[in-house]
């Protein structure tokens, strides 16, 4: 609809150590891109959490923000956790986990795209090419078993069970929003191919996974669909990554191959990540709260940023507001056409930028439309 105009709330949780000036980069970068498109608004809402709050407060999240992240549009978060503060019984801080289990977080979105002037890991020429999302299960699988409720099987101290649960409901879910993801990239000229990974030649959990693949797969004409096993896809990961797409997978397996495929393309200051439910997503950067360079500006704020991307990407979807779409892109495109200039040296990969000096180039780039 011409001139409609969608104010999203978004509910930030800062968290711990990095967490802190990544998100605030992440959120004026949002804010930026927002304006300068129009049409689109942000209203940010600032809930307190992780090791630090809970230090003060014996709280990992303040009170009622459990709830009130959930009644916003979208969530996004910085980092939570400090490996010096930790419940009595060890387990660190981690509010996150709840949201992600009270939310229904099913799909966890990694993308993994290779930058000019950034770190690359394979000597191949084509590994500039690599531009792929791994789309991970996150609320089932292997991890039913961990996470937030314990539900290992421990037999005295003669045996162990973790439960590798699939369901029909989460995965058809899972994989028609890979189908649609996969869809949509080709729409923007990057691919249209959605892998299913999986183990189903061994389990027969890996077998009905694939087997609710085959079933979604016609319903997506226009998306190439084929199957790899996982340990083949972390050899093809290594030898012929630019030929993959999307890939979606079970838990423990995203869990594994999102840090190999993160490896290839630099570091963690690269990695952005969504998870989305039903209801509401939760947008973070993969990395956690660095607490060994905290209050240094040594941070590269980019994967955060480029989560807000994802973010806005997630609310034009939400709302049906394309403006949202177009500032998503603003900031890929101000990060892509930054990398190419070699206006963007992250001391992450040993150039001279701290997180202010990365944040101010992307945000002059997001105004000035480059
Ligand atoms: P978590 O358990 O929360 O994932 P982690 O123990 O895996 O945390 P991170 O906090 O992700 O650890 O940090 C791992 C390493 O990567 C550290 O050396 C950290 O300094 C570095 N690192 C993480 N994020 C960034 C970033 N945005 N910029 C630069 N370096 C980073
Ligand atoms: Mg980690």
């Amino acid at each position: 609809v011409l001139g409609m105009t969608n104010t999203c709330r978004i509910a930030v949780i800062k968290g711990d150590g990095i967490g802190k000036d990544v998100a605030n980069a992440a959120m004026e970068v949002a804010q930026a891109a927002t304006s300068r498109v129009g049409g689109c608004v942000l209203r940010f809402d600032e809930t307190l959490a992780g090791a630090g709050y809970y230090a003060e407060t014996g709280q990992d999240i303040e009170p009622g923000g459990e709830v009130r992240v959930g009644e916003a549009d979208a969530i996004f978060l910085g980092a939570i956790g400090l490996p010096a503060i930790r419940h009595a019984d060890g387990t660190e801080i981690s509010p996150h986990l709840r949201l992600r289990d009270r939310y229904g977080l099913y799909a966890g979105v990694r993308p993994v795209k290779a930058y000019p002037n950034a770190p690359q890991r394979l000597a191949d020429p084509r590994a500039a090419n690599i531009d792929m999302v791994i789309l991970r299960e996150s609320t089932e699988g292997l991890f039913y078993s961990a996470a937030v409720h314990n539900r290992s099987q421990i037999i005295g101290d003669t045996e162990v069970r973790d439960t590798l649960r699939i369901t029909r409901a989460t995965t058809e879910k899972l994989h028609r929003f890979g189908f649609r993801l996969a869809e949509k990239r080709k729409e923007r000229g990057k691919g249209g191919r959605l892998t299913c990974v999986d183990k189903a030649n061994v389990f027969a959990s890996m077998a009905f996974f694939r087997k609710i693949f085959d079933e979604i797969a016609p319903e997506f004409p226009s998306v190439q669909a084929d199957h790899a096993y996982v340990d083949a896809q972390a050899l093809n990961l290594i030898r012929n990554p630019w030929d993959y797409d999307v890939m979606v997978m079970e838990n423990m397996f995203g869990d594994i191959l999102s840090d190999l495929a993160g490896g290839l393309v630099g570091g963690m200051g690269m990695a952005s990540c969504a998870e989305i439910g039903d209801e509401t997503g939760l947008f973070q950067p993969a990395h956690g709260s660095a607490p060994d360079i905290m209050g240094q500006d040594k941070a590269n704020p980019l994967a955060a940023i480029l989560s807000a991307a994802l973010m806005l990407e997630y609310l034009a979807e939400k709302t049906g507001n394309a403006r949202f779409d177009e500032a998503a892109q603003l900031i890929d495109d101000a990060v892509q056409a930054g990398f190419e200039a070699n206006a963007l040296r992250p001391m992450e990969f040993g150039g001279d930028m701290g997180t202010r000096a990365v944040t101010t180039e992307i945000l002059s780039r997001v105004t000035a439309r480059i």
